[in-house]
């Protein structure tokens, strides 16, 4: 489950990180009331979960009441990167000095724990990696060791905190990973953790976590029954909380095609096909949604899959594409002719399958005669088919009918 920025930020502050006081705010109202509260100059964050809000606009400067509201009015209804926004968060204003980028996160190839850092963050930072790798850290915290206050030091000093930053880095640092592994996060992210401050008064001079992104383990759900109160907000896109609802993984995007597939290496496969052939034919096209079927691919679940990939209006062909493991691909046909038959949609149905039972699967599917689905052999040519019949709707797929 990821945060929004308004939620981490309340898991590190209660893990004594320090961060601006702030207000969240779901109306313009609301908004201007939690700037004055605030006080000027204030920031006005929209709240949608994913990064690079700043460079899309959702990150602004109010000096004023109105000027709070009027940046409310334009950031609320934002999309970015096909992410809603769900309120806005009104912190204070703080004069930053210098930005560091930290984060914890687990790394599966080692099985412990990769701490990525530069005294280089800010919104440029992935920039700042391709250009300067030599100025990004990885550092590792040892899944079985202690992770100590004399390691939180050490590795401040590697990461290149200023001098004077070294102490209260190592406390953050350390803190990070408290909050990290109290919480079972799987990333917990602070860029900017900010320098803030009187530039001529160096007792003023501190660190603050300005911005936060925090994954949670869905997995250890069970153990922490404080995560009912994020539940609510984190799910607001009202195609994913259906898809929750019914047990699918799956994750809205801003694309065309609705893809589903199983396993999840291959379903991400799937969306890059789809956004490499919308490349090539110059279309833009790209996924609508990931949608993970896993090994039950019975047709109770093709049917549900199917049923929120076509809900979404702006989907306008769908990809399927599965690799026949314990799931036959026979038994992926059949469900999803009987899914094509309830839901009988109006527009192209593109599938490609491969591994156990995929010829099977396939005659089955070319013995219904259906027009609407279309089989390919290749992921490749099952995505390009996808993209095409996207871009340029086919006689099928009548605009309105569904
Ligand atoms: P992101 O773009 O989604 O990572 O959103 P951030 O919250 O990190 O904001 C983007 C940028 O806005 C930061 O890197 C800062 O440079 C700037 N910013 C955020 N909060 C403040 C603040 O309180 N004061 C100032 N001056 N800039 C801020
Ligand atoms: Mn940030």
């Amino acid at each position: 489950m990821d945060l929004y920025e308004f939620q981490a930020r309340q898991l590190l502050e209660e893990a004594g990180i320090p961060v601006p006081s702030a207000v969240y705010a779901a109306t313009v109202g609301d908004a201007g009331n939690a700037a004055d509260d605030v006080g000027y100059p204030c920031v006005v964050k929209g709240q949608a979960t994913i990064g690079h809000r700043g460079q899309a606009g959702a990150v602004r400067l109010a000096r004023n009441r109105d000027e709070a509201e009027v940046l409310a009015e334009k950031i609320l209804p934002m999309r970015i990167h096909g992410h809603a926004v769900n309120g806005v968060l009104v912190a204070e204003g703080k004069s930053i000095l210098h930005e560091y980028y930290v984060s914890i996160s687990i790394d599966r190839s080692s099985r412990d724990f990769d701490v990525l850092a530069t005294a280089n963050g800010g919104t440029e930072v992935e920039e700042v990696a391709r250009m300067h790798p030599e100025s990004v850290r990885r550092l590792h915290i040892e899944a079985l060791d202690d992770f100590g206050p004399q390691d939180a030091r050490r590795m401040a000093e590697d990461i290149g905190f200023y001098h004077a930053d070294v102490d209260q880095a190592a406390e953050v640092l350390l803190r990070m990973w408290r909050c990290f592994r109290d919480n079972d996060a799987t990333l917990v992210e602070i860029n900017p953790l900010a320098k803030i401050g009187d530039p001529d008064d160096e007792s003023s001079k501190s660190l603050c976590a300005l911005d936060a992104k925090i994954s949670l383990d869905d997995n250890a759900a069970f153990r922490h029954q404080g995560w009912t109160r994020f539940e609510d907000t984190a799910h607001r896109d009202p195609f994913e909380a259906r898809a929750r609802e019914l047990g699918l993984h799956y994750v809205h995007l801003d694309g065309q095609v609705g893809v589903i597939g199983n396993g999840a290496g291959l379903v991400m496969s799937s969306l890059d096909a789809v956004a490499g052939a919308g490349r090539t034919q110059r279309t833009g096209v790209r996924a609508a949604n990931f949608l993970d079927i896993g090994g039950g691919a019975s047709a109770k679940v093709m049917s549900d899959s199917l049923g929120i990939v076509l809900s979404d209006p702006q989907v306008r062909s769908v990809l399927i594409n599965v690799y026949g493991g314990i799931t036959s691909c026979d038994e992926v046909a059949r469900g999803l002719l009987d899914a094509v038959a309830e839901h009988d949609p109006s527009l192209p149905i593109v599938v490609r399958f491969d591994g156990n039972q995929a010829a099977r699967g396939l005659s089955i599917l070319s013995a219904a005669r259906d027009p609407r689905i279309l089989v390919r052999s290749t992921m490749e040519e099952a995505a390009q088919a996808a993209a095409q019949a996207a871009a340029e709707p086919s006689e099928t797929a009548k605009e309105g009918s569904r």
